[in-house]
């Protein structure tokens, strides 16, 4: 065992907030150095905590208004508070069917996308601080720009004292995940908990009594799976419909299954996948979600087809040309599409132009995760 002879600080200057009284706001800030203490293992974490914005102290300088001089600065920390106000509202994604999704996904860069009441984010290739109080990981593949955030997801969890996640990983990674993880608790001296689940195509996890969560097969250049999360609820069974209260009861108590389990796909979500993934009768449940959240990597001339196909991704001309081939089958079933992982050579305006296209092509409401792109007029 090694001794590391490093102070240990006994005051616990933790945050005292309970995870579950505040589901949907972000980590409270921390304060710049933590020092907290380990039972098993003495040592110190320092940890520099950059989200300070919900901090702003300008009361005072609203008490010395009409001091000239004063007002101006009050004045300028005020439009400044705004404008750092609105970009906050700005960037909390969207309202589709009753979900507020956010998230960031740069092709190639980074992906979280962050559903609160599920209380889960898909993939986390760095970790965005909105992620840390998401229960639920689900990783689709072992790319960099999707899973690199993981460790730190599961530290910041710790550090705030969050009960240990679930992380949801296609079976083929379940080995190295671990092995990962063991790494950072060698190098850090830091305990690491989770709780690591292999989920396969065709399983189902219940994530709780009205949830469950399915894998799909997705297609892409190294192993790869998506997610589609399912509410789940009883309804009475057809035969039993005319019956009264008292009779249902009795029936019931007879030990006779009266109700069918009835799962309707929410949300689902592809990760990094080929257009193949449309085409594919396994993708039947994904494609008639509330939400769609999916792929389109590339999305004008300057890029082929061809192109995305090598790489493994989607081209946004694939799923227009596709919704055409296949008008009849009724095919894209979702009541919103959200468009991510777009290439980071494009701007807000190209992305907003070519998702237009695809919107007219479909009845979903087709939109697009822009967050952290660069506008042509900024
Ligand atoms: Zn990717
Ligand atoms: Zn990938």
């Amino acid at each position: 065992m090694m001794q590391l002879s490093v102070t240990i600080s006994t005051s616990s200057s933790f945050p005292s907030f309970s995870p579950s009284q505040q589901p949907t706001q972000n980590p409270p800030p921390l304060p710049p150095t933590i020092e907290r203490p380990k039972k098993s293992m003495h040592h110190t974490l320092r940890v520099n905590h950059p989200h300070h914005h919900h901090h702003h102290h300008v009361g005072p300088l609203h008490a010395l208004k009409g001091t000239g001089f004063l007002s101006a600065i009050g004045q300028a920390i005020e439009e400044e508070e705004y404008r750092k106000a609105r970009a906050e509202v700005n960037r909390k994604g969207f309202n589709l069917e009753g979900y507020s999704i956010e998230g960031v996904s740069i092709g190639g860069h980074e992906t979280c996308v962050i559903v609160p009441e599920l209380k889960s984010a898909f993939d986390i290739g760095r970790c965005p601080s909105r992620a840390v109080n998401q229960n639920f990981v689900f990783i689709t593949h072992a790319h960099l720009d999707h899973i690199g955030g993981l460790p730190m997801y599961v530290a910041t969890r710790g550090l705030y004292n969050l009960k240990p996640p679930t992380i949801f990983v296609p079976p083929c990674l379940k080995e190295d995940v671990e092995k990962l993880f063991d790494i950072h608790r060698t190098m850090s001296q830091v305990e690491l908990n989770l709780d690591l689940v292999t989920l396969d195509v065709g399983e189902t996890y219940e994530m709780r009594n009205n949830l469950v969560v399915r894998p799909f097969k997705t297609h892409h250049v190294i192993p790869s799976q998506g997610y589609v999360i399912y509410s789940v609820r009883k309804k009475l069974r057809k035969q039993y419909m005319h019956l009264n209260g008292k009779q249902i009861e009795k029936l019931k108590k007879s030990g006779v299954e009266i109700t069918d389990t009835i799962l309707s796909p929410e949300v689902a979500f592809t990760g990094d996948t080929m257009s193949d993934f449309f085409l594919d009768p396994r993708s039947a449940d994904a494609l008639r979600a509330k939400i769609l959240i999916t792929e389109a990597t590339f999305l004008d001339e300057g890029c082929s087809i061809e192109h995305a196909r090598e790489h493994g991704h989607t081209h946004l001309f694939e799923v227009c040309d596709m919704q055409e081939i296949i008008e009849h089958a009724q095919w894209i079933r979702n009541k919103a599409v959200l468009l991510t992982h777009f290439s980071p050579r494009y701007n807000i305006e190209d992305i907003r132009l070519a998702v237009s296209k695809l919107q007219l092509k479909v009845s979903a409401k087709v939109v697009a995760l822009t967050e952290g792109f660069k506008s042509t007029y900024s």
